[in-house]
């Protein structure tokens, strides 16, 4: 579920008519002296964060003047939340508050249909506030063809004590919010509280509205980054793992950044998991070991070894980590030799400096382990591979002891790198390109790549390896990025075959 901030709820909100405290967001305690100075009375700074309990974490202050605004804004802003720094806070009106209430459209997960749900006891808990006050607490299952109906919100308000104008104003509320879930396709839009001030005002004062992730490229008005469930804002490498994962359909990559500006000392290990259950068993084992995990990534459901790849460039991005360890559900049925290949790519393309622990059980496994160990076996780090038989535990054991034990050598490794290019030879694949430098593959005597190719789309002409297919095809995926055919010829033919995978914003 992508989430928005308050103030970008709080747009939305204004948009379909419900009242919200007058206010901005603000970046600096400048721009807050502003705000608080046209606003005009006093007012409410709120840390703008995906996190629960701000008011805990002395993120929700009051200013009775623009000074006294600013300096609590510089208080909220910089500070350290879940290894983010807070970098907005909203500055509205303070409200006087009479009465507080509860309203939202939450997707009920066993009928699968929106469920309105008001209480005229606000506050946080609903569910606890269900328990104690049964008559304050109302739900009903709404037809998301026929919406919501005034004289169900209405009833639903009856319901719960509330009577005569403050029904017909509150309904009002519910039927607009109900729209606003169903327009952006929210999995919940909740106003929690919504306030009557002592001038007899009804207002949002805050607000919490998450979308569906397979509904928000349907908005970008939105200006959601992510399509993903984060906690706090998406980092630099959140926002290139979706760039690469957001128009890829083959396969899953999802990438979580953890942790950000540690040292070598805190024991940080980049994580490489394929399926959720594994790789959380997984991750589990290496904490039971003393490490902490820098990312989350899970490359499943059959990925190309591109994807693979793109995954451990952008894990090894990661600065200080002192381990790579992979490890997943151990009975893949994915073929796991394709992810040993992006891994073998990354890591030879990489100044590798840490050591590896990979656990690639499941389809195909000893063609995987072979692979992995094989074509890293030159490499100045340690690189293991292991097979569904071997633990979780096991894997993270050997991990603990190889970072224990490591020493960096400084033996120089022929890396996959572009050729010569004499006489390239290129064809577009979906996501990067192939060159085939023609000049070295004349002097290539057996042309392994030709063998390699499994979709079988290259072909021999004139004794040299060319497309069997058209150009179109192979950029529309027939060429499934396998990278056989370049870890072949580095390791059998003549070095001519390079592919280039950019990954954008990634450096290094
Ligand atoms: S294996 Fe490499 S060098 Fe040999 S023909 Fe194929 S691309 Fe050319
Ligand atoms: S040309 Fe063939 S071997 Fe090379 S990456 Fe594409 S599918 Fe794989």
């Amino acid at each position: 579920m992508a989430k928005l901030h308050e103030y970008e709820g709080k747009a939305l909100l204004k948009n379909v008519g419900i009242a919200v405290p007058e206010g901005r967001v603000a970046n600096t305690p400048e721009e807050a002296a502003t705000i608080a100075a046209e606003i005009k009375s006093p007012v409410v700074i709120k840390m703008q964060a995906w996190t629960t309990g701000r008011a805990d974490m002395g993120g929700i202050k009051f200013a009775d003047t623009p000074e006294e605004a600013q300096k609590r804004a510089g208080e909220i802003l910089g500070t350290k939340v879940k290894n983010f720094i807070v970098d907005s806070v909203l500055v509205e009106q303070k409200l006087n508050i009479e009465q507080e209430y509860y309203a939202g459209v939450i997707i009920d997960d066993k009928s699968g249909k929106p469920m309105m749900i008001f209480s005229s006891v606000g506050g946080t808990g609903i569910e606890e506030i269900a328990k104690e006050h049964p008559d304050k607490v109302a739900r009903l299952s709404i037809d998301v063809i026929e919406g919501l109906r005034d004289y169900q919100a209405r009833e639903l308000l009856r319901q719960t004590g509330i009577t005569g104008k403050l029904q017909l104003k509150i309904a009002v509320v519910l039927v607009k919010l109900f729209d606003l879930a169903k327009k952006y396709e929210a999995r919940a839009a909740e106003i929690n509280p919504l306030v009557i001030t002592e001038e007899g005002a009804l207002i949002a004062a805050d607000c919490r509205v998450t979308v569906d992730d397979s509904a928000v490229f349907r908005h970008p008005e939105l200006g959601i980054e992510i399509a993903r469930e984060l906690d706090r804002p998406p980092s630099k490498l959140d926002k290139i793992a979706w760039d690469v994962e957001k128009d890829d359909y083959r396969g899953t990559f999802y990438f979580i950044q953890m942790a950000q500006g540690f040292s070598k000392e805190e024991n940080y290990v980049g994580f490489h998991g394929a399926g959720g259950g594994g790789s959380m068993m997984s991750m589990d084992a290496l904490i039971n070991k003393g490490f902490k995990i820098a990312n989350f990534v899970d490359t499943s459901g059959n990925p190309p070894a591109s994807k693979v790849y793109r995954a451990a460039k952008i894990i090894l991005s990661q600065k200080n980590i002192v381990g790579y360890f992979g490890s997943g559900s151990g009975v893949a049925s994915q073929e796991q030799f394709h992810s040993a290949r992006g891994l073998v790519k990354a890591f030879r393309e990489e100044n590798l400096s840490i050591p590896v622990v990979i656990r690639l059980g499941g389809n195909q496994e000893d063609r995987a382990v072979e692979i992995l160990t094989e074509y890293t076996k030159d490499l100045p780090v340690p690189v293991e591979g292991y097979k569904k038989n071997d633990s979780a535990d096991f894997c993270a054991e050997r991990m603990q002891s190889l970072v224990e034990s490591f020493e960096q050598n400084s033996v120089e490794v022929e890396r996959f790198q572009p050729p010569l290019q004499e006489k390239p030879y290129s064809f577009k694949t979906l996501t990067g390109e192939i060159i085939y430098d023609h000049a070295l593959c004349a002097d290539c005597t057996d042309k392994p790549c030709i063998a390699s190719c499994e979709p079988e789309i290259l072909k021999l002409e004139n004794d040299l390896p060319v497309l069997a297919i058209s150009e179109e095809e192979a950029a529309k995926g027939k060429c499934t990025e396998c990278l056989a055919c370049e870890q072949e010829c580095h390791f059998f033919g003549n070095k001519g075959a390079y592919i280039s995978l950019p990954i954008e914003g990634l450096s290094g």
